[in-house]
């Protein structure tokens, strides 16, 4: 029987990585290969646009950018810019016409958009909108951007996208193609990274720096927060900061779980990152042990860094397979712990009789990492210690983050305590939010998910809207279907 079964850990999960190419003669490849690179940032849909000054010619799709793109379709992307979107989207949420890049065709031309980040305010703008008449096309918050700036009387795109971003409260890093531009922008916050790079004469933009290392192309910087580049053929970047400065809020949890360990995100190495957690985490919640297992991937450095820091041996007690697509054939037989044991297999001959401490980043709803902790317990483990690389994770995200709404997460509702005992582990321990921010450096995080305290003011009624939207899923509103 073939099933959806759902083969993420339990984590949040990100919604989007999104590249940028200008002015390389083969763009789509680049995009292609960039998009590539950023797959763990979305695995339902793809998709890129380009231009070739004259036309714009896109293909966008669910799957991942392997299942998307193949040299035909390739080949059929002319042009010497390219942007392109990775996404993962919530569950009824995952419509094709709901893929990146959006395009419109405007009385300024075509403009086309790829966005990772959330608009808090959106279905406000969007009811307002739609009550002026506009029909939209998909349920994504990112369409409201592209109404905006049509209907925006600025002069030049540049204004319009500055008045429709005026306009919009949240997270957004955005690349924007137009017939003869390319222009990036990431939010007064930065709350979503956002890198420029250089290939050879060709300008680079991507969510991570790990897509510049795939095509032999050199990090520049960061764009910063409330930034906008304007790339132009044979003309260096032109920058500006047209919107008022706000305290930076750079996720955190990029560093902790979302981003790649090669990458450099918001100007910082996540390897080391991720080594640092560890060690802070084996200060703060020692435990005597044989072991210190990672849970695969993100776990990795962490737990290099918590065993060295402890004096006990990092082993791989844990094999992840990597193979795992979305869509499974599942037998028709009970397998205890199936949906994890597809993904994650523990190494008896590790395992048996010893003490093991289990490093992973985060414990969302719990009943993933209860499962894993039983997996090790079967396994032989004589004690099984559990220890998170953050604090107790207590709040949804509104940034970009796709995360079960509050009810579910289990820190919402259960102590330290109580969390250990449903897992069935000897002892947890969390990573204090003094200690993680000790290991991060003193920059302006945000840490919602663990404060409850948005760096976003919502508006009355807003958080509770946001809250009801995100449990019962968009409501589609969208009748005519332009792109998709
Ligand atoms: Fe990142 Fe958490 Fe803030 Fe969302 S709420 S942007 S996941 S730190």
């Amino acid at each position: 029987m073939a099933v959806h079964l759902d083969l993420r850990f339990d984590r949040p999960h990100e919604e989007c990585g999104i590249f940028g190419v200008f002015e390389h003669p083969e763009a789509a490849n680049m995009a292609y290969l960039g998009l590539y690179a950023l797959q763990h940032r979305g695995q339902e849909c793809a998709g890129i646009a380009t231009s070739d000054g004259q036309k714009m010619y896109f293909e966008k799709n669910r799957g991942y950018v392997a299942d998307v793109f193949n040299e035909e379709i390739l080949e059929k992307l002319k042009g010497d810019a390219a942007i392109g979107h990775v996404r993962y989207s919530t569950a009824g949420d995952t419509r094709r016409v709901n893929a990146q890049p959006f395009l419109i065709e405007s009385h300024r031309g075509k403009i086309a958009v790829v966005h990772n980040g959330n608009l808090i305010n959106a279905h406000h703008i969007r009811k307002n909108l739609n009550r002026e008449g506009s029909i939209f096309i998909s349920t994504s918050d990112t369409e409201v951007i592209l109404h905006l700036i049509a209907r925006s009387k600025q002069k030049t795109v540049e204004d319009a996208i500055i008045d429709a971003l005026v306009q919009v409260r949240g997270a957004y890093s955005l690349v924007f193609l137009t017939d003869d531009k390319m222009i990036a922008v990431r939010d007064p916050r930065g709350f979503r990274p956002l890198s420029l790079g250089r290939l050879n004469n060709a300008w680079i933009v991507s969510s991570e720096t790990c897509a510049f290392d795939l095509i032999y192309g050199d990090f520049v910087r960061d764009i910063a927060p409330g930034e906008m580049l304007i790339i132009e053929k044979g003309k260096a970047p032109l920058s500006l900061q047209p919107f008022p400065e706000k305290p930076p809020a750079f996720c955190i949890f990029e560093h902790i779980y979302f981003s790649r360990p090669d990458s450099i995100v918001f100007g910082k190495d996540v390897s080391e990152m991720r080594d640092r957690l560890g060690r802070k985490l084996a200060q703060e919640a020692p435990v005597d042990a044989d072991y210190v297992v990672p849970i695969p991937d993100s776990g990795i450095f962490a737990a290099l860094g918590y065993a060295d820091e402890a004096n006990i041996p990092f082993n791989l007690g844990l094999i992840r397979n990597h193979y795992v697509g979305r869509t499974f054939i599942e037998p028709e037989m009970s397998i205890r712990h199936f949906g994890v044991k597809v993904k994650l297999n523990a190494i008896r001959s590790i395992i048996e009789g010893k003490r093991i401490i289990l490093i992973d980043d985060s414990i969302v709803r719990g009943v993933t990492s209860k499962k894993i902790v039983d997996m090790v317990r079967s396994a032989g483990a004589r004690e099984v210690h559990m220890r998170i690389t953050s604090p107790p994770y207590c709040d949804s995200c509104f940034y970009g983050i796709d995360t079960p709404i509050k009810e579910d997460l289990i820190a919402s509702s259960k102590n330290v305590e109580e969390i250990c005992r449903f897992l069935g582990a000897d002892s947890l321990g969390y990573l204090t939010l003094k200690g993680m921010l000790g290991a991060l450096g003193k920059e302006s995080w945000c840490v919602a998910c663990f404060t409850g305290k948005y760096p976003v003011d919502f508006q009355r009624d807003e958080l509770a809207q946001l809250r009801l939207f995100e449990k019962n899923g968009a409501v589609a509103v969208g009748v005519v279907s332009l792109n998709g």
